[in-house]
């Protein structure tokens, strides 16, 4: 998978996406990250790339030429046009469903805003989703882009040793992880909770989905009730089939 990152930053993304898994993933050709300077693509003779907003108001603004034209540069480099993600606190909540999503992409082309953001007319151009990483706002997309990358790049297949660990990790099957243990068993006196010693897979797998659920009731209860309506527990389902039993005509 290719990412196509836009920034008037390309060294701020590529020095945080060049390590560990990610770094591994590059050099093994999963994914590629590539970083295009927007400002390279100015047509204006100071290399300037924004400018004030029309109505007033503080701050500047991303001007639409250089932006357009470096997406569109990009595109064209392309087989065939990718979509393009604007990171903007006015987006859809990036979600690890969305990742799985992208993560079908070949290719994906990142838009990264800075100060007020872009003139909205090149983000229509484009034809832009629109994406957000939080009800917060950040100085600029490039953070919120290399989140994008992070959590879409585990999910290609390869990126990760393990690939059923992107399942069991938190929000894969709709709840957050259980808690987990390594060596030694005793540590300042707590104890590995003994079930995980058992050697029972069973056992094991039903405490772990009960500490999963009780941890998710307790600390995002929303994602909990989706969860329950989507997998109501097997008492429920038992007691709806006997109660339609009982009405179907002898
Ligand atoms: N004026 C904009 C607004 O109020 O919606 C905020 C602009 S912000 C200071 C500058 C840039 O940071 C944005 O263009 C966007 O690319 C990025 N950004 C800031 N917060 C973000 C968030 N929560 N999610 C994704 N991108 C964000």
């Amino acid at each position: 998978m290719q990412f196509h990152i836009l920034t008037l930053f390309p060294e701020m993304v590529a020095d945080g996406l060049c390590t560990s898994i990610l770094a591994r993933a590059m050099e093994k050709k999963l994914i590629s990250v590539e970083t295009h300077n927007i400002r390279d693509y100015t047509e204006n003779k100071h290399n300037k790339v924004d400018d004030y907003t029309y109505g007033g108001g503080a701050g500047m603004l991303m001007q639409a030429q250089p932006v357009y034209d470096a997406c569109e540069a990009v595109q064209e480099s392309l087989p065939s046009r990718a979509r393009v993600i604007y990171l903007t606190p006015q987006g859809e909540l990036f979600t690890q469903k969305k990742a799985a999503e992208l993560a079908q992409e070949e290719n994906l082309i990142l838009l990264c805003g800075h100060y007020e953001g872009i003139d909205e007319r090149a983000l229509e151009e484009i034809g832009a989703e629109y994406l957000s990483i939080g009800d917060y706002v950040l100085t600029g997309g490039e953070l919120p882009a290399m989140i994008v990358v992070d959590a879409v790049s585990r999910l290609v297949p390869g990126v990760l040793n393990n690939e059923s660990s992107a399942q069991t990790d938190s929000f894969g099957n709709g709840l957050l992880e259980y808690p987990q243990y390594s060596r030694p068993e005793i540590w300042r006196g707590r104890q590995v909770p003994p079930v995980l010693l058992s050697g029972d897979h069973a056992k094991v797998d039903a405490w772990r989905l009960e500490q999963s659920l009780l941890r998710t009731k307790e600390r995002r209860p929303e994602l909990y009730e989706q969860y329950m309506q989507e997998h109501p527990p097997v008492e429920k389902n038992k007691r709806r089939r006997r109660a339609a039993k009982a009405e179907e005509p002898v």
